[in-house]
């Protein structure tokens, strides 16, 4: 057993033999981003350990965000709005894509980059 088989947050790739273990959830969006662009393949959380995430009662993308906004002064970040999400059933793409449709009507906003707050 390595250290790493604690990491919080674990993604994969259910096509290829690929996976991400990580203590930084942004680094899940990244993986995705890149293996996405490259294979055109979704990868999927297997794991998230989010304490936050047990306060969160609606499934709306914009009321997720009010909701763990408290917990994260700076900005929450994106991979733990897909961490969230992806217990409630949207993938990864699916959730960055509501986000970016979200933020073009001005319900979202950037604090930097890859954080995200809720108006
Ligand atoms: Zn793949």
């Amino acid at each position: 057993m390595s250290t790493q088989d604690q990491a919080p947050y674990v993604a994969a790739c259910p096509e290829c033999d690929v996976d991400l273990r990580t203590e930084t959830p942004n680094e899940i969006v990244e993986f995705y981003r890149r293996h996405y662009r490259v294979t055109g393949h979704d990868v999927e959380f297997e794991r998230a350990q989010i304490d936050a995430a047990e306060d969160v009662t609606s499934d709306d993308l914009k009321d997720v965000i009010w909701e763990l906004q408290e917990q994260y002064e700076n900005g929450v970040p994106i991979g733990v709005v897909a961490a969230v999400m992806s217990d409630h059933g949207s993938s990864i793409g699916e959730t960055l894509d509501e986000i970016h449709d979200v933020r073009m009507t001005g319900g979202l906003y950037e604090p930097q980059d890859d954080y995200l707050g809720a108006f």
